[in-house]
C-alpha cells in the first residue's frame, strides 16, 4: 500500500502560543518498504505519525493511502481504515496486564478479516514457550515482541512504530529490529519507524530526517536499492 504525505502543516496552541510544529511535510513511501523517520526530540516525528495514523488531524495538507485521502473519510470509514490497514507499536508496549501473551495477540486479531494464524505467529516471534505468561512475567524485549504480535496479527498494510526500542537495551533493541525486518520480509507490510536512534537507519529502505518540523533529508538507502 502506497503512502502519500502531502504538504502537511500542523499547529499547536492558541494566540501568541501558537506554534507550527509541522511546516509542510511532503513524502511518499512505497509499498513494502521499511521507512525510518529520524530527528531530535521535538522535531515533530510523533505528531506526523499520529496524523498518518488518523489520531490527529492537520490544519493543511493530506495523507493518502493508495490514492484515498484519509480526511475525506467519515468516522466509520476512518475506524475501518485504522482497523484494517494500520498496526501500532509503541515505546511502552501498552499490553493488557491481566491477559496472557497469546490473549494479547488475539485481541489484535479481533474483528480482522485477514488475521494471521496466532500459533504460527507465536513461533515466528519466539514467544511460543511464553504464550501463557502475563506481561509482568516477561522481559522488556518479550513484551515488545508481544506488542509487535498484537499489531501484526491483523496483517496491516502499514505498521507504525513509535520509538519501538526506546525502552530497551542495545542488545534487545537489535533483536527487536531484526524481528521487525523479518516481519517485513515475511508479510510484506510497509513499516514506518519513528526514532531518534541514528543506528536504526542501517535497517531502512528509506530514511526521512526531520528537523524543526521540516524534512531535512529523504533518501533510499544504497544497500536496499541494490538488493531490491
Ligand atoms: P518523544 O520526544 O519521545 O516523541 P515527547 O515527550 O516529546 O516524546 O512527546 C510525547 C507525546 O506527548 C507527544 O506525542 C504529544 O502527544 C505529547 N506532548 C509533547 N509535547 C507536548 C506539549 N508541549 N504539550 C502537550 N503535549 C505534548
Ligand atoms: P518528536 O516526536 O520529534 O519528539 P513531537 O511530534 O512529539 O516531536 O513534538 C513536536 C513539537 O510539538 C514539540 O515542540 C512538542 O512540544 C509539541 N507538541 C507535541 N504535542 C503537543 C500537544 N499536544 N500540544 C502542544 N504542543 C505539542
Amino acid at each position: 500500500m502506497q503512502l502519500e504525505i502531502q504538504d502537511i502543516h500542523k499547529f499547536y496552541g492558541e494566540g501568541e502560543n501558537r506554534i507550527e510544529v509541522l511546516k509542510g511535510i511532503t513524502a511518499n513511501v512505497e509499498e513494502g518498504r521499511i521507512c525510518v523517520l529520524l530527528g531530535p526530540s521535538g522535531s515533530g516525528k510523533s505528531t506526523l505519525l499520529n496524523i498518518i495514523g488518523g489520531i490527529e488531524t492537520a490544519e493543511q495538507g493530506y495523507i493518502a493511502i493508495n490514492g484515498e485521502k484519509i480526511e475525506d473519510m467519515k468516522e466509520k470509514q476512518l475506524s475501518l481504515y485504522r482497523r484494517n490497514h494500520l498496526g501500532y507499536v509503541f515505546q511502552f508496549y501498552n499490553l493488557i496486564p491481566n491477559l496472557t501473551v497469546k490473549e494479547n495477540i488475539e485481541v489484535g486479531a479481533y474483528l480482522s478479516k485477514k488475521a494471521l494464524d496466532v500459533d504460527e505467529l507465536l513461533h515466528t516471534l519466539g514467544l511460543w514457550e511464553h504464550r501463557n505468561k502475563v506481561p509482568n512475567q516477561l522481559s522488556g524485549g518479550q513484551q515488545q515482541r508481544t506488542a509487535i504480535g498484537r499489531a501484526i496479527v491483523k496483517n496491516p498494510d502499514v505498521l507504525l512504530c513509535d520509538e519501538p526500542t526506546g525502552a530497551l537495551d542495545y542488545h534487545t533493541s537489535k533483536e527487536i529490529l531484526q524481528l521487525i525486518e523479518d516481519v517485513n520480509k515475511k508479510y510484506g507490510n510497509t513499516i514506518l519507524i519513528v526514532t531518534h536512534n541514528d543506528a536504526i537507519k542501517y535497517m531502512a529502505d528509506q530514511v526521512i530526517t526531520l528537523r524543526d518540523g521540516q524534512i531535512r533529508k529523504n533518501y533510499l538507502t544504497e544497500n536496499k536499492i541494490s538488493a531490491k
